[in-house]
């Protein structure tokens, strides 16, 4: 592939969620019918911009991997790709493929449970459950020995988190966030929960409805780390890519999925997503509408005109941009916490905070946030807000959206972060040392250019 220096770099960048219209940035024209797959499915069209314009040639890159490293797939829209180049890249995607089928993982599992506990072995290089004809293959590995039930009950703990930022980030819920969102989800009445990369929820409601008798929920995984294979069946775990819609096991996991999203007698389903922060908001946003359209499809006449319930977590600073795209939704006041992500982690002091929300299109109202870690009820605008946002008279509502108490400038017409002065150079307001009119690369969340992230006007 010749121009992989280039073309690779823009695509690293453009999966790496630059603004879709910043100045100098990448659009994202999403899922183009006939686009070319690599081993992570369809791929998806890009074009660099400037000011706003499509400029250069347009090209596909991988949907899943913002990392070169992981997969560097590129090829020109227009590029003539020879018989014998996509012959290769035919046989290029199957080899990198799982070297167990989903249902191989599901034999080998149900043998492995046979074991007696001194001869159950995971492999910690291979992120493996290990048969003993297969011990001396690992024999120089790093074993796990004596795998408990308990243990392959939450894989999540057993497997190591794919913390690698740019493809997987796979950062896993701290137990009272987990805790939180489970007992939401049964308050509001839901019997399904569709897992939309959150093995770890997941693994709560499995492991509950196997321990508890009365316990009703029901849980499916779909996530595109397939290491889970090895601990759920074909019914409880689809490998799946949400950044392209793409259902590894083909017809038959797509067929799984659309009969849990299928309810009948009464069990009320919800979609719970977690997804990595890097980006491509335009792109999960056009799976999860796909998913929602395939819970549509099942549904009985009364529910004609409603949308598929759904959390979407994700930080604050994309509240605008999953409203673009989802004006049904709001953004909730809870702050999820992680285990392994130190900056979102509540520590002992309870000084960090996770810039982390739940996105969702129920009613805000319904959504009732522990007021023993502070949250409280704004009556005047019927939701649970953090203990610090105050609700302002002039915007007429609760405007922090990060728990600290934000101030109301008169000249923006808006509440802004406690840290923030207005800028009579920039028309706006923003931090006390910010560099007026920085030119340069678009923000990563407005794409506008003239500033960073950290003081987009949009956040506010
Ligand atoms: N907080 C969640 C985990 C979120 S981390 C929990 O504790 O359950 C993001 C998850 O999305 C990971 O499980 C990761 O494997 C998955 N993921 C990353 N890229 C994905 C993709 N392209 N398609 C589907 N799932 C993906
Ligand atoms: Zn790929
Ligand atoms: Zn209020
Ligand atoms: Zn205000
Ligand atoms: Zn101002």
């Amino acid at each position: 592939e010749g121009c992989r220096e280039g073309g690779g770099d823009m695509a690293a960048r453009g999966a790496g969620g630059l603004c879709a219209q910043g100045a100098g940035g990448l659009a994202l024209l999403g899922l183009a019918p006939g686009a070319p797959s690599c081993p992570h499915g369809p791929a998806l069209l890009f074009v660099k911009t400037s000011q706003g314009r499509e400029e250069g040639r347009r090209f596909y890159a991988c949907s899943a991997c913002r990392d070169r490293k992981d997969c560097n797939f590129f090829q020109w829209e227009d590029e003539k790709v020879s018989e014998a180049r996509l012959a290769a890249r035919e046989e290029y995607n199957r080899n990198h493929q799982p070297s167990f089928t989903h249902r191989q993982n599901v034999e080998r599992y149900n043998n492995f449970v046979l074991l007696p506990l001194s001869k159950r072995r995971f492999c910690q290089e291979c992120q493996q459950l290990l048969l003993p004809a297969e011990w001396e293959k690992h024999s120089d590995h790093q074993f796990l020995c004596d795998v408990s039930s308990a243990q392959l009950k939450s894989p999540s703990q057993l497997l190591y988190p794919l913390e690698n930022k740019k493809t997987n980030a796979q950062y896993l819920f701290a137990d009272r966030s987990c805790q939180f969102l489970l007992n939401l989800i049964i308050d509001l009445g839901f019997r399904r929960v569709l897992s939309v990369g959150t093995p770890r929820l997941h693994e709560m409601i499995q492991s509950k409805a196997s321990q508890e008798e009365d316990f009703r929920v029901r849980s499916l995984l779909l996530d595109i780390d397939f290491r889970y294979s090895q601990f759920y069946t074909e019914d409880e775990f689809c490998h799946y890519n949400m950044f392209n819609h793409y259902f590894f096991g083909r017809e038959a996991s797509y067929e799984t999925c659309r009969k849990f999203l299928n309810q009948d007698n009464d069990e009320r389903v919800i979609m719970v997503t977690d997804p990595p922060f890097g980006g491509l908001v335009e792109a999960l946003a056009s799976s999860f509408k796909k998913l929602m359209t395939m819970w549509k499809e099942t549904e009985k006449e009364d529910h004609n005109n409603q949308e598929m319930p759904m959390f979407w977590i994700f930080p604050y600073f994309f509240e605008s941009r999953i409203l673009e795209f989802f004006p049904s939704f709001s953004m909730m006041d809870y702050q999820v916490d992680y285990d392994n992500h130190a900056l979102y982690k509540h520590g002992k002091t309870g000084r960090r905070q996770s810039p982390v929300r739940i996105f969702t299109n129920l009613t805000p109202s319904m959504i009732v946030l522990p007021v023993e870690e502070g949250y409280r009820f704004c009556a005047i605008c019927q939701r649970y807000v953090s203990s610090g946002n105050q609700h302002c008279e002039i915007c007429d509502s609760c405007t922090s959206k990060d728990g600290r108490r934000w101030k109301h400038c008169p000249l923006c017409k808006k509440c802004v972060k406690p840290s923030w002065f207005h800028c009579y150079n920039c028309n706006c307001c923003a931090l006390q040392n910010h560099t007026c009119e920085k030119t340069g690369a678009g923000c990563y969340v407005c794409g506008k250019a003239g500033h960073k992230r950290s003081t987009c006007p949009s956040l506010s």
